[in-house]
């Protein structure tokens, strides 16, 4: 029996993680939940899972819910703020790191120093820190396993020798020649140019094939998120952004491939649901029950494959940018992003603007090599601090 923290566990991921979990109450007991305010979905998952504690980002709120779960008879205890989550993760045995943005770094951090199972969702935590997040799983042990789709799709491909957990080196070393992280082009890879300008955060969120939380679902609209996913695949898979081409797939039924020396390339197939990744993850290197259904592959019938256009997707080209700077310039962009994002979705800000601000902070902001967490951090804020400046600029003109 393995106990199993969720963090962020109100959240799409976290809400499909829970999913599979209770299908497997044999091998896996719920240790923590934690939410940031939806506090009703966070006591119904109380009352289903009982788990030990709940912690709640905001210590305000932490007496209050606490009184609401004794006066339903529930033994849950509830932590709060940064310190509680970074508790709850270091103490299961798992932790599924699903809390959305920088939020998610020092919790995520906590697991993999306690030498934890880590299922990594919260791919900005490793885009802002690699090099000490990679670093850090080597020397305390973690297994880190990958949850997003595509990452998880190409771990799935790897040579046998790179799935034995971490301290295997480079795929690139046994036989690896390319990877190619696909993306389905979200809601507007085919809107006309001019239209962009003028498109709502609901058209945004509306993603073709997946259906997940609101700043991950611009982040598909932009292709920052397969910006943020170039620089994940170059951590985790020990390789430059050159070996990495992005390819548009727009049925988003293959999840991502790997090609090797000898010509062979290796795909994950299967329905676009999370479940998939994050059963294959909990399990590795077992296999369970996800509850998704059989890939239908003969009603599906064909496969499409482009280029991505990154006059279209100009985020592509800043997150590239980015990788291949490296330093601090990966947690700028992504703390940027985040503002950017932020401001679209609250109306403040037009959606192609989002690359706009983005480009701005990267061009103003110098880029260091961080050798601490304080260091990320500080880039973080410099970046958030000059992009709302910028933002609220835009707003006056
Ligand atoms: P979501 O917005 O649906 O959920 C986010 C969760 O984080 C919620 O439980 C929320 O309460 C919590 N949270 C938000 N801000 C917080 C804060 N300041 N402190 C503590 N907790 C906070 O997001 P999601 O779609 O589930 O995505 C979660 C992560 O997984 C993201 O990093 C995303 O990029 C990644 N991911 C998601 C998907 C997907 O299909 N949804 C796929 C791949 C990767
Ligand atoms: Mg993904």
């Amino acid at each position: 029996m393995q106990s199993v923290t969720v963090l962020g566990s109100t959240g799409s991921i976290g809400v499909s993680t829970l999913d599979v979990l209770a299908r497997h109450p044999e091998r896996y007991c719920v240790y923590a939940l934690t939410a940031n305010r939806n506090l009703d979905t966070l006591f119904e998952q109380i009352e289903v899972f009982s788990p030990r504690y709940a912690v709640l980002a905001d210590t305000t709120l932490v007496k209050s819910f606490a009184d609401r779960l004794a006066s339903a008879g529930l033994s849950t205890e509830v932590l709060g703020g940064e310190d509680g989550l970074c508790a709850v993760a270091r103490e299961a045995d798992v932790t599924m790191a699903a809390i959305v943005g920088a939020a998610g770094l020092l919790p995520t951090m906590a697991a993999v120093e306690a030498g934890k199972k880590v299922l990594l969702a919260n791919k900005e935590a490793l885009v802002m820190a690699g090099p000490l997040f990679m670093d850090a799983v080597e020397r305390h042990g973690a297994i880190l396993l990958p949850i997003d789709s595509e990452h998880n799709a190409i771990f799935q491909c790897l040579p046998p020798q790179n799935q034995l957990g971490s301290g295997q080196g480079s795929p690139f070393a046994n036989g690896v020649r390319r990877i190619l992280l696909t993306g389905s082009g979200g809601p507007f890879r085919t809107t006309a140019l001019a239209d962009l300008a003028g498109v709502t955060p609901d058209q945004a969120c509306a993603h073709p094939n997946w259906s997940m939380g609101r700043k991950i679902s611009v982040d598909s609209a932009t292709m920052m998120n397969k910006g943020l996913e170039l620089i994940e695949a170059c951590w985790l898979f020990h390789t430059a952004p050159s070996n990495i081409d992005i390819i548009v797939h727009p049925q988003s039924v293959i999840h991502s491939m790997v090609e090797y020396i000898d010509g062979s390339v290796l795909a994950q197939l299967g329905n676009p649901d999370m479940r998939t990744p994050i059963a294959h993850a909990l399990a590795w290197p077992e296999r369970i029950v996800s509850g998704v259904g059989t890939l239908d592959i003969i009603s599906q019938a064909r496969l499409d494959f482009e280029a991505p256009d990154e006059h279209r997707f100009p985020c592509l080209r800043l997150a590239r940018e980015a990788a291949v700077r490296g330093g601090t310039a990966p947690a700028v962009l992504n703390a940027a992003n985040e503002i950017a994002v932020e401001a679209f979705l609250d109306g403040r800000l037009a959606f192609v603007d989002i690359a706009t601000v983005i480009e701005q902070v990267m061009l103003t902001l110098e880029v260091v090599e961080p050798q601490s967490l304080a260091d990320v951090q500080q880039a973080d804020s410099k970046s958030r601090v000059l992009a709302v400046a910028i933002i609220a600029e835009k707003a006056l003109i």
